[in-house]
């Protein structure tokens, strides 16, 4: 039989009437027992142990209503999400220039991507193939079909004519929705405008007033009003990139100070303390440092979650796979230099130097990694190579926005290998399904425990949306798309009940 051993055919079998050695199900958990391996260093690294760890990982079933409170409900971004989700769930399809278009979920990881799951064996001939399986098959998650979607929006525009705003959808789907979305209108916002480009200030008609306290109570107000609705909530942040907040909150009584003395806060902050008093996840989709320190304490403190920062939906994302590509051949990346031009509202904000700085330092570490990787071509770490990056407003292109990368390697015996890409891409529609993974996997994490322990206060699981990427740890994070996509799909597997792969194919004879 090819050599392969089948321990146990039943493993991983998931059928509630007859539980199983892997991924036991009972009606309201599935628990896996799970062996972790990994070697551990000495410091010089001159000697090395294998450990095995076990795990209990215990996911529960029962999938909630799951309501999803968008800040920045009304621009490019939160309104084709609105609409986006609208259309699947009503299976709309609609006429363009090319034809009858459909509506999908395509850029979705848990709607549109399989993931590897194991293999099958012929008995007769004993030949391998690959299984793979749906990502939202794995474990119970929400259909992003069922989300209750509201929001807060500086700007009072209802969603109708957010969307047609934004230029992003066709006029013909957007006609088809029109009713349901000039009924959706955004709350009052938290805004500090001293954060925002002073472009902005036009569209800002629909402010929060109040001191720091008084509007984190309303925003919290906003939030239990939609914890009666559903069962869970989850904020996420798709509002304009911010600038920075200087010096860092250190400490979770310097923020109870800065709230308490009305200091002038960005407006994240106030949304993101309100989510953590109220418990529920805050998904930061912009560069901005909202997690200071003295906020993932106070997360800690209080059974806060926390996911960021900036979506990792274009250029970063094909930068870490080719940095991939490039140092994982040995080949020495020494220069990267990325050039976009956009013209949409975020393009508009990020013409601002303050809000452009935000996004620069979110885009400049996603290299850090791969280098550290790397001892032979970088023996003196990330100062040995140039990483630029520029960003125009070019009106004209609106949300079609452009990529221009070049990406130049030191290859055998001094020579250069120079690599060009040039894309072009409708930004919120490369943002949007990524924004609704980060919500359908975010409510499933709240949901698993290791070993008894929820897991938290950041939702490191999450890292492969993000550009800069936080974690519990802050010395370690992964950029690179391959690592942080394994890590991801091992770790659904892991609770599964499901094997991840070793990737080393010995026991099929191969
Ligand atoms: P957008 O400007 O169209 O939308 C932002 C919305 O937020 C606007 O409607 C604005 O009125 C609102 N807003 C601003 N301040 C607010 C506040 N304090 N409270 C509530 N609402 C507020 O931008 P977008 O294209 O939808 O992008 C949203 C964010 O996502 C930007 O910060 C952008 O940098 C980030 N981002 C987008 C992408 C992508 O689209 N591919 C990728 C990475 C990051």
């Amino acid at each position: 039989n090819n050599g392969v051993h089948v321990q146990n055919g039943v493993n991983g079998h998931h059928d509630d009437s007859n539980p199983k050695v892997n991924g036991v199900h009972n009606s309201e958990y599935i628990e896996a027992d799970f062996t972790e391996r990994y070697t551990v260093y000495s410091q010089d690294e001159q000697k090395y142990e294998n450990v095995l760890k076990q795990h209990k990982i215990t996911t529960e079933k029962r999938v909630p209503k799951l309501g999803v409170m968008l800040v920045g409900l009304g621009g490019n971004n939160g309104s084709t999400l609105v609409a986006g989700v609208l259309a699947n769930k009503q299976g709309l399809s609609w006429e363009t220039k090319n034809g009858t278009q459909q509506a999908n979920f395509f850029g979705s990881f848990t709607q549109s991507a399989t993931a590897h799951v194991g293999f099958k064996i012929d008995e007769k001939s004993g030949s391998l193939a690959d299984v793979h399986k749906p990502v939202k098959e794995i474990l119970p998650m929400v259909n992003p079909c069922d989300f209750e979607i509201t929001g807060w929006d500086i700007s009072q525009m209802n969603l109708y004519e957010a969307a047609r705003r934004s230029k992003v959808l066709e006029p013909d789907l957007l006609r088809q929705l029109k009713a349901q979305l000039e009924n959706i209108k955004p709350l009052p916002a938290a805004l500090n405008q001293d954060y925002i480009a002073s472009n902005q200030a036009d569209r800002a008609d629909n402010i929060l007033t109040g001191t720091n306290q008084e509007i984190v109570n309303k925003l919290r107000e906003d939030i239990q009003q939609m914890k009666r609705r559903t069962d869970k909530v989850i904020i996420l942040w798709t509002a304009n990139t911010e600038q920075y907040y200087l010096p860092e909150i250190a400490t979770v009584d310097d923020l109870a100070d800065k709230i308490k003395n009305n200091d002038p806060l960005p407006a994240s902050v106030l949304y993101c303390i309100a989510a953590i008093e109220e418990q529920v996840i805050y998904l930061n989709g912009s560069p901005q440092n909202t997690f200071h320190p003295g906020v993932v304490e106070y997360a800690r403190q209080n059974g806060g979650l926390l996911a960021g920062s900036d979506f990792k939906s274009g250029q970063t994302r094909f930068k870490t796979m080719m940095s991939d590509f490039l140092i994982g051949a040995g080949l020495r990346l020494s220069s990267v230099v990325s050039y976009n031009h956009l013209g949409n509202n975020d393009g508009k904000n990020l013409s601002e130097d303050k809000c452009f700085q935000s996004k620069k330092i979110s885009k400049g570490g996603v290299l850090d990694d791969a280098i550290a990787s790397n001892s032979i071509l970088y023996p003196d770490g990330h100062a040995s190579i140039d990483h630029e990056v520029v960003i125009k407003y070019v009106p004209f292109v609106g949300d079609s926005k452009r990529a221009l990368d070049e990406y130049t390697s030191q290859i055998f015996m001094g020579g250069t290998n120079t690599i060009s890409s040039y894309n072009i891409c409708e930004d919120s529609l490369l943002a949007v399904p990524i924004m609704i993974d980060m919500l359908v996997l975010g409510e499933l994490l709240t949901r698993i425990k290791i070993d008894g322990n929820g897991l938290g206060p950041v939702l490191s699981y999450l890292s492969f949306f993000f550009k800069a990427p936080i974690t519990n740890h802050s010395e370690y994070v992964v950029n690179s798309f391959s690592r942080q996509r394994h890590t991801l799909i091992n770790f659904l597997k892991a609770a599964a009940g499901i094997s991840p792969d070793d990737q080393t194919l010995i026991g099929f004879g191969y």
